[in-house]
């Protein structure tokens, strides 16, 4: 049984099926395309490529995630209390929303609308990204749209399931500014669409997974001629990047298999390795954020210096050999 090869044609008809459920995405603007890219949304629409087995799999985790969420809501007895995949359509223009969970009531009964959109996360980030920001802010838009009154709310759930570990960015409200801002946005992606206005890059982290990136004007670079021994030291230090980042990862898994086995402490020696685990206590540090909100007279005059520093990028160019 060569499940390599079988994988090769069932990952990508699972990532259909779950595409399917969310209707005929051509037809409409999502709350995913108005938080991202114009340019990789319009290329998406016009020139779709299809991602690679490693990406249709990290793409997948989001899945997963979203059934093990309700998994847990089920078993925690609030079935009653929310529906899964609202779909929330505008009433003029072909602008929709799915929601992942919609709470109609507040754990105790009191009733609420309150989103949660759940983000499946390789370590949870100490802020919600941007982009999670605007999908939900969207998506609070158009459900105030169908509900003017009411309490409504929405929270982001990011899940990391390696370290199995899960954070609630909670207290997102219905914003009247931010939501105008949004729409306009998804009109601007329809006008993209219609050939009206030119689709513009906007770089962020998810230019990591983009199959547009490789002629895409934000990430282009000039052409330069190097002197081969400079050239040569460039592809080292690309190769010897990428091991280090391979590393990295590698180091990242075991680090969680060998915590998952130690505890916070562990002191031990076997005939081949010594393994000591030990806890740091926590620490408390100023928030400058919130310095910079509560005491904006005192703010400047804890500022101090920080030395710049010369950042060095090596990559190798896509289907060069380095
Ligand atoms: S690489 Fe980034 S900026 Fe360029 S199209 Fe893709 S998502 Fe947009």
């Amino acid at each position: 049984m060569n499940l390599s090869s079988f994988f090769e044609t069932a990952v990508p008809a699972l990532s259909r099926n779950k595409s399917a459920e969310l209707g005929d995405r051509t037809q409409y603007i999502g709350s995913s395309d108005v938080a991202s890219c114009a340019r990789k949304f319009y290329l998406q629409r016009k020139q779709p490529a299809t991602p690679n087995l490693s990406t249709l799999l990290k793409f997948s985790r989001g899945h997963v995630a979203e059934t093990l969420i309700e998994n847990i809501f089920v078993a925690g007895g609030v079935k009653p209390l929310f529906d899964t995949q609202v779909e929330l359509q505008h009433p003029e223009y072909p602008l929709k929303a799915h929601i992942d969970f919609l709470f109609y009531a507040d754990f105790d009964g009191t009733p609420e609308l309150h989103v949660v959109e759940v983000k499946s996360v390789n370590g949870i980030p100490d802020e919600p990204y941007p982009q999670w920001i605007d999908q939900l802010a969207y998506q609070l838009g158009l459900l105030r749209i169908h509900h003017p009154e009411g309490k409504l709310g929405g929270s982001i759930l990011a899940i990391d399931l390696n370290a199995g570990q899960v954070h609630q960015f909670n207290g997102f409200e219905y914003n009247d500014a931010l939501f105008n801002y949004l729409y306009c946005r998804a009109l601007y992606l329809l006008d993209c669409l219609e050939g009206r206005e030119e689709a513009q890059p906007s770089v962020s982290q998810t230019c990591a997974f983009c199959a547009y990136r490789y002629d895409c004007p934000a990430m282009t670079l000039p052409k330069v001629e190097l002197p081969p021994e400079i050239e040569m030291l460039a592809c080292k230090y690309a190769k010897l990047n990428s091991t280090k980042n391979r590393a990295d990862k590698e180091m990242k898994s075991i680090r969680q298999e060998l915590l998952d086995f130690t505890g916070p402490n562990f002191k031990g020696r076997s005939t081949k390795v010594d393994l000591v685990v030990s806890s740091v206590a926590p620490t408390m540090a100023v928030d400058p954020e919130m310095l910079k909100t509560q005491y904006p007279d005192v703010y400047p005059g804890v500022l101090k210096g920080r030395a710049g520093y010369t950042k060095l990028e090596c990559r190798p160019v896509k289907g060069a050999t380095v």
